[in-house]
């Protein structure tokens, strides 16, 4: 394993993990896909989560615009998936704190823990597991913002984009692994729903 794994080594290490999985599955939003990844399933293993945490903070490290905020840096996940990366990469960086966005409840909007203050011009970095619909990320930068920070950047262990996901431009944006599912817009245009292979729900 590379000090920054390659794409096929934290592919097959999401294999071997169960993290990434092959089939037919279809998303909430109605989309259909022949994989499915769950990069939570491959965090529950301490040495794996390492490897992914630290390959990414040496990405972020090699960017010398993030490397001269590092001292001062907030490390800002989504709960729960971003938090094992969040701590991984403060850790790894030796970056300032971790905090994070979380909701009561799925419709609910996030929002930071009662007394958590922002500095004004704080610079945040946003990290998660995975970069997919964008939504999550989207959110959190805007709840940012709104309580006075910067964000500097994203990072995540996988981008995993879909044909709406929105760009970050020109915000640095880093990943250890890009993973392009086939996507279909519904079960009509799904080849693997025309093959008949049974379908599995996916919630998230
Ligand atoms: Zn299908």
């Amino acid at each position: 394993m590379h000090l920054v794994p390659t794409h096929d080594e934290v592919v097959d290490l999401l294999r071997r993990t169960g993290g990434l999985r092959t089939g037919h599955f279809e998303y909430t939003n109605g989309l259909h896909a022949d994989e499915y990844l769950q990069v939570a399933l491959t965090m529950r293993y301490y040495d794996a989560a390492k490897v992914l945490s630290v390959g990414l903070s040496r990405q972020l490290r090699a960017n010398p615009e993030i490397r001269a905020m590092i001292p001062e840096l907030s490390i800002v996940a989504p709960a729960t998936g971003g938090l094992p990366v969040a701590y991984g990469v403060c850790e790894a960086l030796r970056a300032h704190q971790v905090y994070w966005g979380e909701r009561e409840n799925v419709n609910d909007p996030q929002h930071f823990r009662q007394y958590l203050e922002l500095k004004k011009g704080e610079k945040v970095l946003l990290v998660d597991d995975i970069l997919r619909t964008g939504k999550k990320l989207a959110e959190l930068k805007k709840l940012v913002e709104a309580n006075g920070g910067e964000v500097v950047g994203l990072a995540v262990v996988i981008y995993q984009p879909n044909p709406t996901t929105p760009s970050f431009d020109p915000l640095p944006f880093h990943y250890l692994a890009k993973l392009s599912a086939s996507y279909y817009q519904d079960s009509g245009s799904c080849d693997l729903c025309k093959k008949g292979v049974p379908v599995d729900k996916v919630f998230v």
